[in-house]
């Protein structure tokens, strides 16, 4: 069997990284290897935006080449943008093998609000899953309730469940 590779570049805490690898493997049933990544970052700043190009580090990650890997999700800290929007939770590649996602969106203080770690690392965990979705090939659901919705606002993730629907489910299979 193929493994599910979670990158992480920056540091993440290695419980949270642990409670995001038994999430994975719970809806997509494939074993995680959580790696460390390193990457270059003021390639991809763009100093106008003061954010990072969202496409250009998901072809970047999609071209190292982990052979081992089913799908790879690679984990990032930075503020992500693409040129279309004014920030991304992250993105990924339909069908494809590779997918991204930031956390700095996802933190309460971004939003005048106390920081919470219970919180982040539960949003974190819907906003992997979601992506990884997309690499199976699972577009946005209107199941309200399902992983795969899509999420403007941290708002949308939290009343989401970091889950997939049957109907995602059976598409996955
Ligand atoms: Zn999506
Ligand atoms: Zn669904």
């Amino acid at each position: 069997m193929q493994n599910i590779i979670l990158i992480a570049y920056g540091h993440f805490e290695l419980n949270s990284l642990k409670e995001i690898a038994g999430a994975i493997t719970r809806e997509y049933s494939s074993p995680v290897v959580i790696k460390e990544g390193y990457m270059d970052m003021d390639r991809f700043f763009d100093a106008s935006r003061r954010q990072y190009d969202g496409n250009k580090i998901l072809k970047e990650v999609d071209f190292v080449h982990h052979f081992e890997a089913l799908k790879k999700i690679a984990l990032f800290k930075v503020d992500l943008y693409i040129p279309i929007l004014t920030y991304i939770f992250g993105q990924a590649y339909l069908n494809g093998k590779t997918g991204i996602a930031s956390l700095y969106r996802l933190k309460n203080e971004l939003y005048g609000m106390n920081s919470d770690e219970n919180l982040l690392v539960e949003r974190f965990i819907k906003e992997v899953i979601h992506e990884l979705g997309h690499t199976f090939g699972l577009k946005h659901c209107y199941n309200p309730s399902c992983v795969m919705r899509s999420s403007t606002y941290v708002e949308d993730i939290d009343q989401k469940s970091s889950f997939l629907c049957n109907r995602c489910k059976k598409l996955l299979i």
